[in-house]
Formats: C-alpha cells, sequence, structure tokens
C-alpha cells in the first residue's frame, strides 16, 4: 500500500485515519496541530506522541509540501511561488502583505474548463483538479515559510482567496476539505469571514457551499447582460445572471458576510461604458447585497482584448458609487514580479527543464477580500 499524505486529510479524516490505525481520535488532533500550526513534516519532531506512533506513522505516512519552482519577491512584499504538481503541469500562489493583514491567493485547479474569454488559464484549458492536500499545502509552505523569514511564531496569513488559477466550485470534493483545514481552530484557525471563494457561477454549488462551509462568496460576474456575458464567460449559457443572483441571495442567508463581493473585469470597449455601469445598477441595486470590485484586465495576446483606461474605470465607478453601490478599484500588486492577473505565462514558457504549462495568478492584487 502507497504512503498516505497527511496533508490532504481535514481533522475528521484524519481522526478516522487514527482509528485505522488503533489510536484514539484524540490523537488525531496533536497530529494536525503538529503538520498544520507548527508546520512539522517530520514525525520525530512530534514530542507528544508516543515512539511507537511516530514509528508506525513514519511507516505509512509521509507529510509532503509541493516542490517549488520558483518563488519570487517583490519590492512591495509581494511573493509568489510556482509549485510543480506533476506531470508538467504548475500552479501558483501568492502572499499580498498589507498593514493589518496578510493575503494569500491560492489555486484549485492546474487549468480550468470555464474557458472565460479575458483569462489566460481559461484559454489553455483543463489539466486536472488539485487534491485537497495541493491546495492546502500552498498554504502550508507559504505560512511557514513565511514565518521562518519573519522570524514570527505566530499566524502571517490572515486571509486566504481562492482567486488563483481554476474553478474552485468544480473542484468541490477537494475545495471543502480544504476550506475546513483552514477554518479548523486546531489548523490555521482562519475566520471564515477571512476566506474567499471566487467563482465563475456555478449555482448548484454556491448551493452546497452554503450548507456545507459557508465561507465569504465572491462571484466573476463581468457583464450586466446575459448576452455580453454568455461570450465572456462561457458558464453563463448554464446559469444565466438571474439564476446566479438568486444564488446569492440564498446564499446570503447562511454567508458570514453580509454582501457578495462582485468581481467586474474592466475590458477596453467590451463592458465598460456609461451605459453598461447603469445596466449593471439596474441589474444589482435593490436585488443583492453587494459590493464591486473593479479589476483592471491584465492583458495577454491570445485574449486579443484591451484593459480599460484608467479614466474609463474611473467614470464607470463613479456611476456605480453615485448609485449607491460600494465600489472599489482593485489596485495591481507585485508588477514588478508579474504577479499581476495573468502575467505567469512568459515565464513558464521560457522554462526549458520541466515543461510547465501555461499559468496565470487572476488575483495577485489588493482589495479582494475588504474586512
Ligand atoms: N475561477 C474563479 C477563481 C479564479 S479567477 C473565478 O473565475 O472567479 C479569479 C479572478 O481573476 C476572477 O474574477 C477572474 O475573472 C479574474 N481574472 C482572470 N483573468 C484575468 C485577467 N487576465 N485580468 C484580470 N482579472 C482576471
Ligand atoms: Fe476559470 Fe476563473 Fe479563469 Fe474563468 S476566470 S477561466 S473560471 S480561472
Amino acid at each position: 500500500m502507497d504512503a498516505v499524505n497527511l496533508l490532504g486529510f481535514d481533522l475528521e479524516g484524519l481522526a478516522a485515519y487514527c482509528e485505522q490505525l488503533g489510536e484514539k481520535r484524540f490523537r488525531a488532533t496533536q497530529l494536525f496541530r503538529w503538520i498544520h500550526q507548527k508546520g512539522a513534516s517530520d514525525f520525530d519532531q512530534m514530542s507528544d506522541l508516543a515512539k511507537s506512533l511516530r514509528d508506525k506513522l513514519a511507516s505509512r505516512a509521509h507529510i509532503t509540501a509541493l516542490s517549488v519552482i520558483s518563488e519570487h519577491n517583490s519590492a512591495d512584499g509581494t511573493v509568489k511561488w510556482l509549485f510543480d504538481v506533476g506531470a508538467g503541469d504548475a500552479v501558483e500562489a501568492v502572499f499580498i502583505p498589507e498593514t493589518d493583514r496578510g493575503t494569500l491567493c491560492i489555486s484549485s485547479q492546474a487549468g480550468c474548463a470555464v474557458g472565460c474569454r479575458f483569462c489566460s488559464t481559461g484559454h489553455q484549458g483543463f489539466s486536472r483538479n488539485l487534491s485537497a492536500g495541493e491546495i492546502i499545502a500552498q498554504l502550508w509552505y507559504a505560512e511557514h515559510s513565511l514565518r521562518k523569514r519573519f522570524g514570527k511564531s505566530e499566524r502571517v496569513i490572515s486571509n486566504v482567496v481562492m482567486m488563483g488559477m481554476g474553478e474552485p466550485l468544480q473542484n468541490y470534493s477537494a475545495l471543502v476539505p480544504a476550506l475546513r483545514m483552514m477554518l479548523d481552530d486546531h489548523g490555521y484557525g482562519l475566520s471564515r469571514r477571512r476566506v474567499t471563494v471566487s467563482t465563475s457561477g456555478v449555482v448548484p454549488m454556491i448551493d452546497r457551499l452554503r450548507d456545507d462551509c459557508p465561507v465569504a462568496l465572491a462571484v466573476s460576474l463581468h457583464a450586466p447582460t446575459d448576452a455580453l456575458r454568455d461570450q465572456l464567460v462561457p458558464l453563463n449559457k448554464k446559469y444565466p445572471i438571474a439564476e446566479l443572483l438568486d444564488a446569492c441571495n440564498r446564499y446570503l442567508d447562511k454567508a458570514p458576510r453580509d454582501f457578495i463581493t462582485f468581481e467586474y473585469c474592466m475590458l477596453d470597449g467590451v463592458n465598460d461604458t456609461p451605459e453598461q455601469a447603469h445596466a449593471l445598477v439596474e441589474l444589482l441595486r435593490g436585488h443583492v447585497s453587494c459590493k464591486i470590485n473593479l479589476i483592471p484586465f491584465n492583458p495577454f495576446p491570445a485574449s486579443g482584448l484591451k484593459r480599460s483606461s484608467r479614466e474609463r474605470v474611473t467614470a464607470f465607478a463613479e456611476i456605480l458609487i453615485q448609485s449607491g453601490l460600494v465600489t472599489t478599484v482593485r489596485k495591481t500588486r507585485g508588477d514588478d514580479i508579474d504577479a499581476a492577473c495573468g502575467q505567469l505565462a512568459g515565464e513558464v514558457q521560457d522554462r526549458t527543464q520541466v515543461q510547465v504549462r501555461m499559468v496565470r495568478a487572476p488575483m495577485m492584487v489588493k482589495g479582494a477580500d475588504p474586512s
């Protein structure tokens, strides 16, 4: 039997595993704390576990993070890691420090099947789902390597946003245990309000998340009408805007925050006119409690799209704000290390040894999850 990677178990799963080994369930709590709170990867470090248990674990299990292909540090403190997930696939995570919090943006899939027009992951297509262990490994690695770097024993990462590569709600069975590990007091102990799932709008899974593990929700809207959204986010043909907004309202019943964040990527001449801003107001005002986050588009050649001018974005934001919709314009971070949305492709294509698929980091910027 292959040795099992304990990074993939939430506390419940680890307790079941311990029982299988003939151990008491509470051992799982000790083990879980060693792994996630202390960053241990060697069973011999786990001084409060009996030697016999440590030996048993060492012979059947392991704690293995993802291997790091590269790490880039920006002058503004942003750190970006590219992780190898095997078979030529890579995903990335980005840490964005701010005065009052540290946000980690992580990936849920290698590639993405949704195929949004403005997203380089969408253009690349779907490779595979990450496991729960591969999702949490990004947080595990970032948290513990940053603690060492800053000489801190306390938590460095206070917020997690699922805004890297992939559609988290199309990898639901791995997402939920990973979220539980983030929230668990014996794990990372993050508040539900500070963990954000971003989705292109997988309606049935929004309902399931509400019941299984409600965290903050961001919805990638990008258009005020179905005709336009059908073109930008192909999933809209399956789950049109009205159904999506109904699901958002149902979600709000159990959500830890009393608003949904709508993300709107500003594309020159496509979705950025004053008429479209007014249409967005009509669509949302009085219908869904929300905040709007306008994202400057990060261009890549295959998209054939351009970023809206600053004036255009400001004018669009003004209309929303004047109409009473809380609106922020996302500031880009880590520009000097290509940590902004859609910018990693070049670096990856340059790699000759490991043939890594094109990846990009959509979020990598500030303000997605205001607290
Ligand atoms: N699949 C999920 C989460 C990952 S994408 C989703 O779509 O919500 C995270 C955010 O980055 C989304 O709002 C997405 O629309 C945005 N994004 C993707 N490509 C981008 C680009 N080239 N420029 C700016 N934002 C982009
Ligand atoms: Fe997938 Fe999100 Fe990119 Fe759309 S924007 S292709 S859903 S990762």
